[in-house]
């Protein structure tokens, strides 16, 4: 047997290949309507309606660092991240289940902690948890929850179905998260070096004062499923032509609508929706904004193309920004910057698990890998053929 390195092939390259072996598995049921591929598997009911399901999977110093991320917190973007995914579906979250790997510096009041926000998220979504498994484990904590959701069949919307001519739109504000996470990283290692030059200080008086950067930390550590759009988009009647939840950043989940949809887009810099709070924290790290908007990751927003029709149904929807058209195929993904430069955005990437970079070994400071582990000082790297 071969050994092909994953970091060769990447996760998306993985996922091809193993979807290449489950195949089979698909073809003999009629009800199946979307297996891999989307955000979420998509099954036919009994009744007329499509049942949702989706799965993803949590895993200390790849998603989250114990020492900035409080349990409760912890436990709600467990269950957020996952009914993101059935957001993106246009459909309704119904129920959950809860998997944890619990290393052994794991007390039962902590695992009371990710549940107490776990709960607490789920009855503001309208979510039952009806299950789950428990194990120890070797490799730090690790979550996983499955969600499964419903949603009339007229209504589904998959990340294919885009037309030239759509608008691309997305909801609320985008490269908060990745702003949040840079701050807390440098929280991070404040909060190390001042224990290691302090070898007797009491942990439990430390105190970090981070009131300066509240909204873009909540933004990272707490972000919320857009369950109000896809409410809006039910009661105005309005079908968005594709849809993504935004995990890995809009400029790599519109290439997935793109490819889904074998469409090209242009997108303009001036339209992203950016807050001050974001433009502050990515100033101060010397960083650009645009590329935490596009490459950040984690902002759990709603990335959708509609028919220029339906442009005044979503008017009333104040939280939704039109960022950009879907174009032919032909004309690739596109930026205009605010130069009016036209920037490739094909070869440029969200985060992807499994890079060489990921893999590392040498690097004290894991955490950097983080699924947003873009290593946003190598800017030209992340922009390729950036030309002003
Ligand atoms: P998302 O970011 O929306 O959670 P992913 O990029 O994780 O989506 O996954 C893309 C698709 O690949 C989904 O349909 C998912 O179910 C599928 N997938 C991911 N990992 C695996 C796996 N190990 N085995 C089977 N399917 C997988
Ligand atoms: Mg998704």
């Amino acid at each position: 047997m071969s050994f092909t390195r994953i970091s060769e092939i990447g996760e998306f390259g993985l996922i091809d290949r193993l979807s290449a072996l489950v195949q089979p598995t698909e073809s003999h049921l009629s009800t199946l309507k979307k297996g891999i591929g989307d955000d979420c598997a998509v099954i036919a009911l009994p009744n007329g309606k499509f049942q949702v399901i989706s799965t993803d999977l949590l895993i200390e110093q790849i998603h989250f660092d114990l020492l900035t991320t409080p349990l409760e917190h912890l436990g709600a973007k467990s269950i957020s991240v996952n009914v993101s995914d059935i957001c993106a579906m246009n459909a309704k979250p119904l129920y959950a289940t809860i998997s944890i790997g619990l290393s052994n510096n794991i007390s039962v009041e902590m695992v009371e902690q990710i549940y107490k926000g776990a709960a607490n998220v789920a009855t503001q979504y309208g979510i039952a948890i009806v299950g789950g498994d428990t194990s120890a484990s070797i490799t730090g904590l690790v979550i996983s929850v499955t969600i499964v959701g419903e949603v009339d069949a007229d209504k589904i919307t998959y990340r294919s179905g885009a037309k030239q001519g759509d608008l691309i739109c997305v909801t609320g504000d985008i490269g908060r998260s990745f702003a949040g996470l840079k701050v807390l990283m440098r929280e991070r290692q404040t909060m190390l070096d001042t224990f290691a030059e302090n070898p007797d200080m009491d942990k439990s008086t430390y105190k970090a004062d981070l009131s300066d950067y509240q909204k873009v930390i909540e933004k990272h550590l707490l972000p919320k499923a857009r369950v109000d759009a896809v409410k809006f988009f039910h009661e105005v009647g309005l079908v968005p032509t594709s849809m993504i939840d935004v995990s890995d950043g809009v400029g790599s989940e519109l290439k997935h609508l793109c490819r889904h949809s074998q469409t090209g887009a242009l997108i303009e810099e001036s339209k992203l929706p950016i807050l001050s709070e974001t433009r502050e924290v990515s100033d101060e790290f010397e960083d650009d904004a645009t590329t935490y908007a596009l490459f950040g990751g984690e902002d759990y927003e709603l990335l959708f193309t509609i028919s220029p029709n339906d442009f005044d149904k979503l008017s009333s929807f104040k939280d939704a920004h039109v960022i950009g058209k879907m174009l032919p195929q032909s004309n690739g993904i596109k930026m205009r910057d605010l130069f009016g430069t036209d920037i490739d955005l094909t070869n440029t990437s969200g985060f992807q698990h499994f890079t060489e970079e990921e893999f590392r070994e040498d690097d004290s400071d894991s955490h950097n890998h983080h699924h947003n582990g873009h290593d946003h000082d190598d800017e030209d790297d992340i922009w390729g053929e950036r030309k002003n």
